[in-house]
């Protein structure tokens, strides 16, 4: 996946205007953004592997993990994104009263928007971290996010949310998740792993977050008079997520880990089976590293818009 192409999916995102809100809570408005229809075409829920389903969307993602104490979701998409992720989770069997955690991984409208009626169907607790769960209690982003700047970015706020460390890990049954605190994208940027198995094959599972130097006009991420630099935070964010066990990875963003292509070669019966890919990470992890240096060379240069 070249930047180029990253970079210009979340752009056309950020153009987008929240629609006048009524009240986020009992009727949460739909999001309008130049991708979000292409984003909120429904996808068939598939599992992933062992106890890890594929709950989300064509074009965002969202994750359930089944422990044998309730059920675990990563990420809630868009405001509309909600019923498709509630009839997945019911297509697969589950109640969706079982979800007992949110977890999300960053704070745009786009992967945080649904949460707020996930939460309120289920009664789960939403988890992020403090500058994460800031922004979902306000239901927009932290002033020092890069695309602060664009106030369309804003989604129902979530009311019932707890904090996690980073390197926290949360058991729910037999299962353990474990914060990774990734920012760039956002301040408080998470991504979250765990295992899942079948039979005595354990594979090592990641929810990548978004990686892409993405700002609104006036963001620098070498920093200016008034806001530290924060690129170097970014690359010690892509090099977590490059050396992280990984097996399966989805991203935020499905099809920026081929996460289609890769399941339709799976059915073929490709080998190696490409949704089982060690060096998943390792490889989004480069594009990343790429799309943010070609950003800091913009930067330095005085091109970066
Ligand atoms: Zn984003």
């Amino acid at each position: 996946m070249k930047p180029a192409v990253l970079l210009c999916l979340c752009l056309a995102a950020n153009a987008g205007v929240a629609a006048a809100a009524p009240d986020p809570l009992t009727q949460p408005p739909p999001v309008a953004c130049k991708l979000c229809a292409e984003w909120n075409q429904p996808a068939a829920p598939f599992r992933l592997y062992g106890n890890t389903y594929y709950v989300g969307m064509h074009g965002l993602s969202s994750v359930l993990v089944a422990t044998s104490d309730g059920l675990v979701l990563l990420d809630g998409g868009l405001p509309q994104s909600a019923p498709l992720i509630e009839s997945n989770i019911r297509a697969l069997g589950f109640k969706l009263r079982d979800v007992k955690l949110i977890l999300n991984s960053h704070t745009h409208f786009d992967h945080a928007g649904g949460i707020a009626a996930l939460q309120r169907d289920s009664g789960a607790m939403a988890m992020a971290s403090p500058s994460g769960a800031q922004a979902l209690r306000q239901g927009h982003a932290v002033a020092d996010d890069p695309q602060a700047g664009y106030t369309g970015d804003t989604f129902p706020p979530v009311p019932k949310v707890r904090t996690v460390r980073d390197g926290e890990t949360l058991v729910l049954g037999e299962v353990s998740i474990t914060a990774h605190f990734t920012p760039g994208h956002t301040p408080g940027s998470t991504t979250w792993t765990w295992q899942s198995c079948e039979g005595q094959r354990c594979l090592n599972m990641v929810y990548a977050d978004s990686l892409t130097a993405v700002a609104a006009p006036g963001f620098r991420y070498l920093g200016d008079k008034d806001h530290p630099d924060v690129s170097g935070q970014f690359r010690a964010s892509i090099d977590r997520v490059a050396a992280l066990p990984c097996d399966v990875l989805v991203t935020v963003h499905p099809d920026v880990s081929r996460l289609w292509e890769r399941l339709d070669a799976h059915h073929k019966g490709a080998t190696p089976d490409p949704l089982f890919d060690a060096g998943a990470c390792r490889r989004y992890a480069d594009d990343a590293r790429r799309g943010l240096e070609e950003r800091l060379a913009q930067e330095r240069a005085g091109t970066a818009k």
